[in-house]
């Protein structure tokens, strides 16, 4: 499985690589040339199934 590369949102530096599916919660990173904040959540969801309860979801 290839290494993901996750670039800053606002000017596309290279932040950091991981493994896909290394990720198993929301992640913040600043970044360090142009300050920006990039906001990471897994890309596959978790075979534990923790479905919150969406309040929104419920009127669809
Ligand atoms: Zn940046």
């Amino acid at each position: 499985m290839p290494d993901q590369e996750i670039r800053c949102c606002a000017c596309a530096r290279l932040l950091f690589k991981m493994q896909a599916g290394a990720l198993s919660g929301a992640l913040s990173i600043k970044c360090p040339r142009c300050r920006a904040f990039n906001h990471l959540r897994p890309t596959s969801p978790n075979p534990e199934r923790k479905i919150a309860p969406d309040p929104l979801g419920a009127k669809s």
